[in-house]
């Protein structure tokens, strides 16, 4: 496994705007204040006190994936027929450009499996659009974040009218632009937070969806912490060398949860499951977060990542929902849920 061409959380806060940045390696954005967060003991509609979402980052090689995009492409009929079969849908946050270039079909299968579709920008890389080398919607202003989040909206709805109700920006880097046009746009969640950090005990946002506000400004966006520290890429694929603070927060989760540090595919489904299980024992919500970029790679350590890692994944999350141990659910269903439980202090 080669180390990454660059680290990446270079030049890390939002260099335009006065709040944002990142929220993972030991990072923390700017200005963000957790307002509402859903109350812990909350019963979901199958009757658990627990919450899972299993989020997929939809984005080949557009962004720094490394895996094959025809295997990726062609697994997703596979992933959708796993969840289908174990009645879970997962939430697809969909690079639009490759949408355009790739879709439609992959797109419908997601659909057709009973999952949502959402967007992940509209370029991955923003600098593919704009030159230079800022990659991140943070390091831009007003007008190209707008383009940035309209356009991939647009690609998605484009092949089912009306269907992305949320986004999560590329490496979730964002500035109070980016919030604004999804506000703008009537988006109705956002995933871009860290839920916890073994980097920087204590510096995470906690599990539980909040509405953003961002110094004193509110959004009427529910936003979706996810688990930026124990993903896909930070398990087997983060570099050793460059991007070594991903690696070694995997190692602080392990140690502190007495679970095997194994750098594969396989060796994640003990990590992904500790994590389900913490939350259905601590009674909160949870989200993963899957490139499945980085189930198309090959490599002499292991098989077929979709096999080894995805399938269990899955197989598990449909048992706790089930067992009514865990909802599954999509990120538009939590943000529905989120605004009912909030409904008669909104009046919707
Ligand atoms: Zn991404």
């Amino acid at each position: 496994m080669t180390d990454d061409p660059r680290r990446l959380t270079e030049a890390t806060k939002h260099r335009e705007g006065r709040y944002g940045g990142f929220s993972f390696g030991g990072q923390a954005p700017d200005g963000v204040v957790v307002h509402k967060p859903l109350p812990a003991g909350t019963v979901f509609p199958n009757g658990a006190r627990a919450a899972l979402l299993l989020t997929f980052d939809v984005e080949g090689n557009y962004g720094n994936g490394a895996g094959d995009i025809r295997v990726e492409l062609a697994n997703y009929r596979r992933i959708c027929e796993r969840l289908a079969d174990n009645g879970v849908p997962a939430t697809f946050n969909i690079v639009g450009q490759m949408a355009e270039e790739h879709g439609p079909e992959f797109v419908e299968w997601m659909l057709a499996a009973g999952c949502e579709i959402a967007s992940h920008g509209y370029v991955h890389d923003m600098n593919k659009r704009h030159g230079g080398d800022r990659v991140y919607a943070g390091h831009y202003g007003r007008r190209e974040i707008e383009a940035q989040i309209r356009d991939g909206v647009a690609a998605l709805n484009a092949i089912r009218a009306g269907a992305v109700r949320g986004i999560r920006l590329p490496y979730g880097h964002f500035n109070e632009y980016a919030y604004a046009a999804m506000a703008a746009l009537g988006l109705r969640w956002a995933s871009n937070v860290g839920i916890d950090d073994f980097i920087v005990p204590g510096q995470g946002f906690g599990p539980a969806p909040f509405q953003m506000q961002l110094g004193d400004t509110r959004y009427p966006l529910v936003e979706i912490p996810l688990d930026s520290q124990t993903y896909d890429w930070s398990v087997w694929m983060a570099g050793e060398r460059q991007n070594r603070e991903f690696v070694e927060a995997v190692r602080a989760y392990c140690d502190a949860r007495c679970i095997a540090f194994e750098r594969t595919p396989t060796g994640a489904v003990g990590v992904w499951y500790r994590r389900m299980l913490d939350a259905v024992e601590n009674e909160t919500v949870f989200t993963l977060l899957c490139h499945p970029t980085n189930l198309a790679v090959r490599s002499v350590k292991w098989g077929d990542p979709v096999e080894e890692f995805l399938f269990p994944v899955i197989d598990r999350l449909g048992a706790l929902h089930r067992g009514r141990e865990a909802w599954v659910c999509t990120c538009a269903q939590m943000a529905e849920l989120y605004w009912a439980e909030f409904a008669s202090e909104y009046r919707l």
